[in-house]
């Protein structure tokens, strides 16, 4: 797994650029149908030299093919090979486990959503039945869409907990307790067959933002996903960061209170002490009538129940507090906040802006901005959607 989305190139800029002309490839291709290499050089104003490693490139994954052109090239060069796009239609398939829910999701590589499908389930502590779920909604949306298995390239796979991409493992026994030592990609190409990639919920998030959201055309962010629980999603020149064993952005078990509550984790005073929404949730139950959920809690504030504001208000604050870290450590061009706590709009990210004026070093602060995310209940999906549209180009520079 790991090899697979491992860019032989460190420079993030050189592959964003990479990514950008092979794109312009493409769209003359979809563009003039029939073409030479010769005249995509001349439409794009790529180098031939460019123009001919992205075209082979493509032509080994099987995005392009050569027609016969039997029509020599006037201009002096080798026999004008025509190039065109491959007439079937390639797809990729996206697949989300929330901790109660699984949603699945076809799309073309023009990144139109061809169907779609959400089923709520215990996906903590059943995951063999979650794994068979997945299977069986693929299969349903592949029919609607009328597209054959054949026609996937990739499943983008996001996973609500640290994912462990070299075993293709969760990372953690705390979070996801069902999923333990189940290695994740086997278990899912054995049930598709179909390639698939791996990622956790905050990195889809943040993919699904870089694709179509807030971070389009960012190439510095962190994304935020503050729900049941906090993580972060950190794209550093216009690529995720993943860290060593893909874990990268834990960001809701800093500490921030040594001596405070202990954390499920096992530490103490972690951020998602404070700021999770089960945090919230308590903070707020005492004389609530109703059980209370996080969307609930949100609701009541949004109605100007005071205490549900300072709630938020003040998991804004802390939260801002590890972000104002985050800002000193990478200094983005702008955090997007995620995740279903991000409904709270600026009762949450006021205090978030106020507490990285606070906080952080004031050139990193003074040059973030803080804004919403685009996707907040399908953020996931659309972002293992992404993951497979990337995982399918990343096959492609391997
Ligand atoms: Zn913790």
């Amino acid at each position: 797994m790991a090899g697979r989305t491992t860019t032989k190139k460190g420079d993030g800029s050189l592959a964003w650029l990479r990514e950008r002309n092979r794109e312009r490839v493409i769209a003359v291709l979809r563009t003039l149908g029939r073409t030479s290499q010769a005249d995509i050089a001349r439409t794009t104003g790529l180098s031939r030299t460019t123009v001919s490693t992205l075209v082979a490139e493509l032509k080994d994954s099987g995005l392009v093919f050569e027609v016969d052109g039997r029509a020599p090239d006037m201009r002096g060069g080798r026999p004008g090979v025509q190039l065109a796009l491959q007439d079937s239609p390639r797809v990729v398939v996206g697949i989300d486990f929330g901790h109660s829910h699984v949603r699945v999701a076809v799309a073309d590589l023009a990144h139109n959503v061809l169907a779609e499908r959400a089923r709520d389930m215990d996906v903590n502590h059943f995951a063999e039945d979650a794994l068979d779920a997945s299977a069986s909604m693929v299969d349903e949306v592949l029919g609607e869409a009328g597209v054959e298995r054949a026609a996937v390239i990739c499943a983008g796979i996001g996973i609500p907990g640290p994912v462990d991409r070299a075993r293709g493992t969760v990372g953690s026994a705390t979070i996801l307790p069902g999923w333990l030592g189940l290695r994740i990609a086997d278990e899912l190409e054995g049930r598709l067959g179909l390639r698939v990639e791996i990622e956790n919920d905050a990195n889809c998030g943040a993919l699904a933002e870089l694709t179509w959201g807030a971070g389009r055309d960012c190439s510095n962010f962190a994304y935020i996903k503050a729900a049941s629980g906090i993580g972060a999603g950190l794209v550093i020149d216009g690529r995720l960061l993943r860290g060593a064993s893909g874990t990268a952005g834990e960001i809701g078990h800093t500490t921030l209170d040594e001596t405070g509550a202990l954390c499920y984790c096992g530490n103490r005073g972690c951020l998602e002490t404070f700021a999770s929404g089960p945090a919230i949730i308590r903070l707020v139950s005492d004389g609530h009538q109703e059980t209370l959920t996080l969307g609930r809690v949100i609701e009541l504030a949004a109605s100007g129940d005071v205490r549900c504001r300072r709630a938020i208000s003040d998991a804004g604050r802390e939260i801002g507090v590890a972000v104002a870290g985050l800002c000193n450590l990478i200094n983005p061009e702008r955090v997007i906040v995620g995740g279903l706590l991000s409904r709270a709009g600026d009762l949450l990210l006021q205090p978030i802006r106020e507490s990285i004026r606070r906080h952080a070093v004031l050139a990193a602060a003074e040059r973030v901005e803080v804004v919403p995310a685009v996707f907040v209940e399908r953020a996931e999906l659309l972002g293992s959607l992404a993951l497979a549209l990337t995982g399918s180009t990343q096959t492609i520079s391997a």
